[in-house]
């Protein structure tokens, strides 16, 4: 047995997955007639079939831009299905436990609770840093799982790619690098190069950010074959519908239109992370690789200045309850004009 499927819970180890009509039929290629999987005849574009279950034409043009191997790349149903997948194939629940950095996103935590994982959350040096002798120290012999969000939710940084190097290589279990903000990183190295000569990565991208494509929930993780197989095997059969594997390949399509977005995105980041210091009411801004923006509002106003923005409509995260970000509101960078009527607004808060 390889040293990853050790990780793996026997029983998926040992799963027979569903084989669905289209699995079986093994390509399109020259059928005329489709009478297999009881559905409609009738139908516009193509929405009475099932989708492709393994999603090969939207593989194949992800391969192309992110010049990786169509086998290793998973497409899940927005990159929570790919977090909930990792807790349902390595963690066997009341037993195994899973790290975390923290503050992160919250659906690590989350679904480990589903899953019945414990979940040891590991706070950030103050700086926002990464404690890599502390996120090791809370690994034991059942830690299946070490989650690292870089660039990171909420605090917007990513972290060295060195010191991902060095939790991947010290690490027993499978290191999951969660790159949902990576398109708006100008790292020269990131979560796709750790995959080179490793075996225990999980690098998570989504179509939800710098794609524009939230509302079609197209999540992607990079990994070995052999993992990528694990979360096929586990995954629903049609886990990616039609119709948003139809408009994830229109937008990879025009990959050119998405980088121009980018640009834009990472202009007005640098515009209004210059302006907010000046403005009296931000005590901090705190440094971004992504498309969000971290402030610290002065005077521990963070709750009023959120309901004032409130007031006039316009919506931030607050993230002043969250230990290690006391104070703070998120802000996603907009449209030069919807940041203009932040800068004014935030402005006018007395
Ligand atoms: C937004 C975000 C995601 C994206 O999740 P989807 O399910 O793909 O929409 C993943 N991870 C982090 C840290 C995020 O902030």
């Amino acid at each position: 047995m390889n040293n990853i499927a050790k990780l793996v819970r026997p029983n998926i180890l040992k799963l027979s997955p569903y084989s669905t009509a289209r699995d079986e039929a093994g390509g399109a290629e020259g059928i005329r007639v489709w009478l297999d999987a009881n559905e409609s005849p009738y139908g516009e574009d193509g929405i009475n079939r099932y989708p492709d279950p393994m999603q090969k034409r939207l593989k194949g043009k992800i391969a192309e831009i992110e010049n990786i191997h169509a086998e290793s790349i998973f497409v899940g149903n927005g990159s929570d299905e790919a977090i909930d997948l990792m807790y349902r194939i390595f963690c066997t629940p009341g037993e195994d436990n899973a790290v975390a950095i923290a503050p992160t996103y919250g659906m690590y935590g989350v679904c480990a609770d589903i899953n019945d994982i414990e979940h040891r959350p590991v706070q950030l040096n103050s700086d926002f840093s990464l404690p890599v002798e502390r996120l090791l120290a809370a690994t034991d012999g059942h830690t299946k799982l070490l989650w690292v969000c870089s660039p990171n939710n909420p605090t917007g940084n990513a972290f060295p790619f060195e010191q991902l190097c060095e939790l991947a290589d010290r690490f027993r279990g499978i290191l999951v690098v969660d790159e949902a903000y990576s398109e708006f990183n100008t790292a020269s190295r990131k979560g796709k190069d750790l995959l080179k000569g490793r075996e225990n990565v999980v690098v998570l991208h989504t179509l939800s950010k710098a794609y524009g494509l939230a509302g079609a929930r197209v999540g992607l993780a990079f990994s070995t074959p052999f993992i990528v197989s694990l979360m096929n095997k586990v995954k629903y059969p049609y886990n990616v519908n039609l119709l948003s594997q139809t408009k994830a390949l229109e937008t990879l399509d025009s990959v050119d239109k998405i980088r121009d977005n980018i640009r834009s995105i990472l202009a007005e980041r640098e515009r209004i992370g210059n302006i907010l210091p000046l403005i009296d009411a931000i005590e901090e801004v705190y440094p971004t690789d992504a498309n969000f923006i971290l402030v610290k509002v002065r005077e521990g106003r963070a709750d009023d200045l959120y309901a004032h923005l409130k007031d006039f409509h316009i919506m931030v995260r607050n993230r002043s309850k969250t230990p290690g970000c006391a104070g703070t509101l998120r802000i996603t960078v907009g449209t030069a004009e919807e940041n203009d009527t932040l800068l004014e607004t935030i402005r006018n808060f007395k």
